[in-house]
């Protein structure tokens, strides 16, 4: 049969993952931690388990975790958020962008996206019948540039789709960039979709601007984060969207025959983590700060050059000093010559700059994995 799907192979952190498995590469490609989930998330699993959380939980999620949800949009942003009309639970942030966008956005239409981004947006856009317009962010900073973004603009626009922190660059919206993002949707029947799953790793003092800040955008947008990154535990598979009452019911008629309902014990799980533990969010920006300069200071020993690291897990690299290779070649060659799994970054984008040579690296890895990678990259 003709594919659905044209552009879309096997994705780039199977293919590297796969390649780092081969080579007994040390793999810095894929974005997971090689560290162990909180001791006490795995007793709260056990225990809902065993007490008996073993059945379909409500289509919309367990209601302990809709509440807890509740209670961190408004501890950490001030967001009063109805925990049984405006959040669902789904099997990660990848559903819940699929379901939302699936949910507004008609064939004919077209959805803004902004290059790198994630690789899930564009075949959930395509599958819907309608069409991503890509908008580059400045290669060199990632910054948006709004004049840019209205631009691409038509009478066809249904949905523009946000990330921040940014997966890959690191890059993180400032208050301007939520002010200016406000201006643009102003008067528009646009949605918007913010992908927030990186929103506790944060550095360096800055404040992560959820889009649950910003009353006036909040009102049309689907607000999607995940326990994977928070919690160490991107096996498992539980994120959550907040809409409105009206777009979460829109929403929900998508989830609810897409997989209707998420492994009830995790949900038991993380709702007891919320409730009881809300300092492991508070924590997880120095957690990770520390690995990313201990990371960093590591890298000046080699000839890659680091880019700034605002938000995320992922440490970009400049490394046109030691090869000319383009992106897909050279983290091959990495891979298979030096032992060390990275991503490239033209997967990210419809059209990618010109002679950018840049490579991600995740250095959410314990000391002994990024000392042995680092110690291949020195041979560079
Ligand atoms: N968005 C971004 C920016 C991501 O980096 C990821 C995971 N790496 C996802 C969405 C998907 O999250 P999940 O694993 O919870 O489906
Ligand atoms: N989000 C992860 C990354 O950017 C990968 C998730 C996946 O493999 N689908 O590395």
């Amino acid at each position: 049969p003709a594919t659905k799907l044209p552009k879309v192979g096997t994705t780039i952190f199977t293919v590297m993952s796969q390649l780092a498995a081969e080579h007994k590469a040390v793999n810095l490609g894929q974005g997971f931690p090689d560290f162990p989930v909180p001791q006490r998330l795995v007793e709260e699993l056990d225990r809902a388990m065993r007490e008996g959380h073993n059945q379909y939980p409500p289509m919309t999620g367990a209601a302990p975790l809709r509440q807890a949800i509740a209670g961190k949009a408004l501890r950490c942003y001030g967001a009063t958020v109805d925990a049984d009309t405006e959040i669902t639970v789904t099997s990660g942030a990848t559903e819940a962008i699929f379901n939302a966008i699936h949910s507004v956005v008609r064939e004919g239409e077209e959805v803004i996206v902004l290059d790198p981004a994630y690789d899930c947006y564009e075949p959930a856009i395509d599958l819907a019948g309608a069409r991503a317009v890509h908008v580059a962010l400045d290669p060199q900073t990632f910054a948006v540039d709004w004049a840019r973004v209205q631009a691409a603009i038509t009478p066809r626009t249904r949905l523009l789709m946000i990330n921040s922190p940014h997966n890959p660059s690191g890059a993180m919206f400032s208050a301007d960039d939520m002010r200016a993002l406000a201006d643009l949707l102003r008067g528009t029947d646009i949605f918007l979709i913010s992908d927030e799953v990186y929103e506790h790793i944060v550095f360096d003092g800055r404040r992560h601007e959820s889009v649950l800040r910003w009353p006036e955008l909040r009102e049309r947008a689907f607000v999607v984060s995940s326990f994977g990154k928070t919690y160490h535990c991107t096996g498992w598979k539980i994120g959550y969207a907040i809409a409105p009452p009206a777009m979460s019911a829109e929403f929900r008629k998508v989830h609810q025959y897409n997989t209707f309902a998420s492994f009830a014990p995790a949900q038991h799980a993380f709702a007891a983590m919320i409730r009881d533990e809300p300092e492991h969010d508070e924590q997880l920006g120095a957690f990770y700060q520390a690995k990313r300069d201990r990371f960093r200071e590591q890298l000046l020993g080699t000839r890659l050059k680091p880019l700034p690291v605002p938000g995320g897990y992922f440490q970009l690299v400049d490394y046109s000093a030691v090869s000319d290779l383009p992106d897909h070649e050279f983290v091959k060659w990495l891979t298979v010559e030096h032992g060390v799994a990275a991503i490239p970054l033209s997967p990210f984008y419809e059209t990618p700059p010109a002679g950018q040579r840049l490579a991600r690296l995740c250095f959410a890895k314990n000391e002994a994995t990024l000392d042995a990678a680092i110690e291949r990259l020195k041979k560079l």
